[in-house]
C-alpha cells in the first residue's frame, strides 16, 4: 500500500513492545530499514529482535535511554552511522512514569515524566533534523517526524496522570511550531494520538477500571497496537500524506471525537 517506504531508513523509538513494536514490524514488512530502540535489553527486546529477524528485516537494535539528552544524540549518531542516513523518525518512547495526584507530586515525579515524554521527543528530533534535511534534499520529496501523542493530550489524563496528559499536550503543540520552523526544509511533523490501546501501559489498572474504560469507548473495546501501526505508515509515506503536516491523527475507537 505504501510502496515508497521500501528502503526508507526509519527509526522507531521505544519499539520493543506495544505500539512501537507493531509500527516497527509493519515498516519492516514494507521493506523499510528499521531501527528498534529501548532503554533496556530485556526479554521484550530479545523477542522484538527475534520477530524482526523472522521477517528477514534489515534492522538494528539500539539500546539508549531517551530521557537523557546525550543518549538521544547517541541514538541518532549510531543509526546514521549504521544505515547512512535517516528518512523517518518515529518518536514513540514514552509512558505514564508515575500515577500520583497533584498534592503528592514532587520534583522527582516532574523530572521523570517530562524527561521521558518531552525531553526524549525534543532532543531526538533536534539531533535528527540535519539528517532529515539531507534526506528530503536527496529524495526531492519530504522527510517525516511522527510522534506518539495521546487522547490524554487532548482531554487530560485520568486521575493521577496530570503530568502524563500535560506532557502529551506539549508534544501535540511542539509539532505545530516545528511546522512553522521547518516546512521550508521539506520535513513534515505529525502526531498519532492513540486512545486506550491494549498494551503493558494499562497493567496497573484493575479489571473493574478496564471494564469501565471499555464501556466509555463507542467501539466497546481497547484498540490493538496493530490497529495503530498503519497511521504511522500513512504519515511516513510521502506518496500517501505528502501534503499533510501539523496534524494529530486520533486512533481511539471513537473514545473522543475532537
Ligand atoms: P509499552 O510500555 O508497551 O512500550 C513502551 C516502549 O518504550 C517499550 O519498548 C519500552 O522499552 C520503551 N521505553 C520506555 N522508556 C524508554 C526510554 N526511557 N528510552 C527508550 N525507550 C523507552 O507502551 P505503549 O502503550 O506501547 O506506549 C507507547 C507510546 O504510546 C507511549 O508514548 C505512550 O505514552 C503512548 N500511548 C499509549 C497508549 C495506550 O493506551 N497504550 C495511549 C496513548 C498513548
Amino acid at each position: 500500500m505504501f510502496n515508497d517506504l521500501k528502503n526508507k531508513k526509519v527509526l522507531v523509538t521505544g519499539s520493543t513492545k506495544g505500539i512501537g513494536l507493531a509500527a516497527a514490524l509493519e515498516f519492516a514488512r514494507q521493506g523499510a530499514v528499521v531501527g528498534i530502540n529501548s532503554h533496556v535489553m530485556d526479554a521484550a527486546a530479545e523477542e522484538a529482535i527475534a520477530q524482526a529477524e523472522s521477517l528477514g528485516a534489515d534492522f538494528a537494535f539500539f539500546q539508549h535511554d531517551l530521557s537523557k539528552s546525550e543518549e538521544c544524540a547517541a541514538l541518532i549518531n549510531e543509526f546514521v552511522e549504521k544505515f547512512g542516513g535517516l528518512d523517518v523518525l518515529v518518536n514513540n518512547a514514552g509512558g505514564l512514569g508515575i500515577r500520583a495526584g497533584l498534592e503528592s507530586l514532587d520534583d522527582a515525579a516532574y523530572d521523570l515524566v517530562f524527561d521521558l515524554n518531552i525531553r526524549s521527543v525534543v532532543m531526538t528530533t533536534k539531533y535528527a533534523i540535519p539528517h532529515l534535511k539531507e534526506s528530503a534534499a536527496r529524495s526531492g520529496t519530504t522527510a517525516a517526524v511522527i510522534s506518539t501523542g495521546s487522547i490524554a493530550g487532548r482531554e487530560g489524563g485520568g486521575p493521577g496522570a496530570s503530568l502524563y496528559g500535560g506532557s502529551k499536550a506539549v508534544i501535540h503543540n511542539l509539532h505545530r511550531t516545528w511546522v512553522k520552523e521547518l516546512t521550508t526544509s521539506n520535513i513534515r511533523f505529525n502526531v498519532v494520538a492513540p486512545g486506550t490501546i491494549d498494551t503493558a501501559f494499562h497493567d496497573d489498572k484493575s479489571p473493574e477500571l478496564k471494564e469501565k474504560i471499555r464501556n466509555s469507548i463507542p467501539m466497546g473495546r481497547f484498540g490493538t497496537s496493530e490497529e495503530c501501526a498503519p497511521a504511522y505508515l500513512f504519515l511516513a509515506s510521502h506518496q500517501a500524506s505528502g501534503y499533510i503536516t501539523g496534524q494529530v491523527i486520533d486512533v481511539n475507537g471513537g473514545q473522543m471525537c475532537p
